[in-house]
C-alpha cells in the first residue's frame, strides 16, 4: 500500500493508472500535474487525482510511488525537473512507448538517483488521449514491459512487479535494447504503414470516394491510423534506427510482392501470401494459449 501517487502527465495513460491503482486500494492519495493547468484541473474534477500540483516537482513532492506519463520527448526535462525530491526509497516509473532514449534521459538527468527509476511500457492503450478517457481497466489483463538496467534497486524493481501485477498485468523483464527492437516491428512499423496508407488514399482525387465503400478489413487495418499525432511523432523519432531498419525489411518484402504481381506470377504469390496466413494464425493460436 502507498501513502502518496505523483502523477505527472494527467491524460490517458497517467490518468488510467491513478484510477486503477486507487480501485486495487493500493493508494491513498493521488497528486497530479500536467503541463496545461486545465488538464490537471480536469483531472481532479474527474476524481482522477486528490491534488493539483502547480509544478511536477510538487507532484513528487512526499510521494512514494511517481509514474510519469508525459510524452517521450518530455521524459528527460521532466527527470530534470523533478530530481531534487527524488529519495532512495521512491519508486518511480514511467509509461513510454521507447526505452533506451527514457533510460538515456534518466541516467542523464537522474544521476545518482537512477536507481528509483523502473522504466515501463505497458502494452494498453488507445488511439483516443486525455484524461477524459482514463479508464481504471486500461491495464487489466495486458503485459507491461520492465526495462530494468544494472543500477536498477531491487527493491524497486520488486516493487513495479508487485504493483502491475495487481493491476492485472503480465509482467515480462527485457532490456531497453530489446524492447526498442522488438516493439519497432511490431508496433512502430504497423502505425508508420498505417498512417502512410491512409495518406496514400486519402490524398488521390478520387479517394473520398473509394474510402466510402471500404469495409471492416480496411477498418481493422487502420485502426491505428487514428493515434495520437503529437505522441506518435515522438515515438517514430526516439527509436528511428530500429524503425529505419525494420521499414528496410518491410520494402524488400513489399517488392518481392510487386513483383510478382507484375510479373504475374501466382504461384510465387499464392506461396507468400499463404506464409502470410500461417504466420498469423500461429501468432494467433499462441496468443490464446497465454
Ligand atoms: P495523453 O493522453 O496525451 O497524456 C499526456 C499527458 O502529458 C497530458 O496530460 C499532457 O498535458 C502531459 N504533458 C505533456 N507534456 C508534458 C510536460 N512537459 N510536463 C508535464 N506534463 C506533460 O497521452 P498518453 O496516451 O497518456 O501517452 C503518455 C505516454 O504513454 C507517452 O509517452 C506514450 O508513449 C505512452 N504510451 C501511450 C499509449 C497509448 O496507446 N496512448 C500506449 C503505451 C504507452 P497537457 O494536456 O497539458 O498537454
Amino acid at each position: 500500500m502507498f501513502e502518496q501517487l505523483g502523477v505527472i502527465g494527467c491524460g490517458l495513460m497517467g490518468g488510467s493508472f491513478a484510477l486503477a491503482l486507487r480501485r486495487a486500494g493500493l493508494v491513498k492519495r493521488v497528486v497530479g500535474y500536467s503541463k496545461s493547468p486545465s488538464t490537471t484541473e480536469r483531472a481532479r474534477a474527474l476524481g482522477v487525482i486528490d491534488i493539483e500540483a502547480p509544478s511536477a516537482l510538487m507532484a513528487i513532492s512526499g510521494a512514494d510511488i511517481v509514474l510519469i506519463a508525459v510524452p517521450v520527448a518530455a521524459t528527460e526535462a521532466t527527470f530534470k525537473a523533478i530530481k531534487h525530491l527524488v529519495t532512495p526509497q521512491m519508486l518511480i516509473m514511467d509509461v513510454g512507448s521507447t526505452k533506451r532514449d527514457v533510460v538515456d534521459a534518466g541516467r542523464r538527468a537522474l544521476r545518482e538517483h537512477i536507481g528509483s527509476f523502473v522504466p515501463a511500457h505497458p502494452i494498453a492503450g488507445r488511439e483516443v488521449s486525455g484524461v477524459e478517457n482514463a479508464d481504471a481497466e486500461l491495464y487489466q489483463d495486458r503485459q507491461v514491459i520492465l526495462t530494468p538496467i544494472e543500477r536498477t534497486q531491487t527493491v524497486q524493481l520488486q516493487q513495479a512487479v508487485d504493483v502491475w501485477t495487481a493491476l492485472g498485468c503480465r509482467v515480462v523483464k527485457m532490456s531497453p535494447e530489446s524492447h526498442d527492437a522488438a516493439f519497432a516491428a511490431v508496433s512502430h512499423l504497423p502505425h508508420l504503414i498505417s498512417f502512410a496508407l491512409m495518406n496514400a488514399i486519402s490524398g488521390q482525387p478520387r479517394g473520398k470516394d473509394f474510402l466510402s465503400l471500404a469495409g471492416p478489413g480496411f477498418r481493422d487495418f487502420t485502426r491505428i491510423a487514428a493515434s495520437d499525432a503529437k505522441m506518435w511523432r515522438d515515438v517514430l523519432l526516439s527509436n528511428h534506427e530500429e524503425l529505419i531498419g525494420q521499414l528496410k525489411i518491410f520494402q524488400r518484402n513489399l517488392q518481392a510482392l510487386e513483383l510478382m504481381i507484375s510479373s504475374g506470377n501466382s504461384e510465387a504469390l499464392e506461396g507468400l501470401i499463404e506464409q502470410a496466413s500461417q504466420a498469423r494464425a500461429r501468432w494467433s493460436m499462441s496468443k490464446h494459449q497465454k
